[in-house]
């Protein structure tokens, strides 16, 4: 066997586990809406179903992409967010922790 077929061999399994990997944590890791966090914070993953009676400071617009407190870019579905640790929020999201992100 040859050096190259060897390293080829050696390196395929571990970057297919290194993927496997990403792929499980970022799954893993979306802000669940029954988190009591999430809960408590009104969260919900797609902002027109927030109940606007019960956090009267929502408006039209407000979405997680464009909160100041939004770790990712624009274009990113999920993404994390620094009032949920360790989670991501889905980009189309909301919650009463909502800021409007600095121009
Ligand atoms: Fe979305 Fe901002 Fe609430 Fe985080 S703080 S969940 S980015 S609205």
């Amino acid at each position: 066997m040859t050096t190259r077929r060897r390293f080829v061999l050696t390196l395929l399994p571990a970057t297919a586990l290194a993927v496997a990997a990403r792929v499980t944590s970022a799954q893993a890791a979306r802000l669940a809406e029954n988190d009591p966090q999430a809960i408590a914070l009104g969260y919900k993953h797609d902002a027109t179903k927030v109940d606007a009676k019960k956090f009267p400071r929502f408006a039209a617009g407000q979405i997680c992409s464009n909160c100041q407190l939004y770790q990712g870019k624009p274009s990113e579905e999920w993404a994390p967010c620094s009032a949920f640790a360790g989670k991501l929020v889905n980009a189309k999201g909301w919650c009463s922790a909502w800021v409007k992100k600095a121009a």
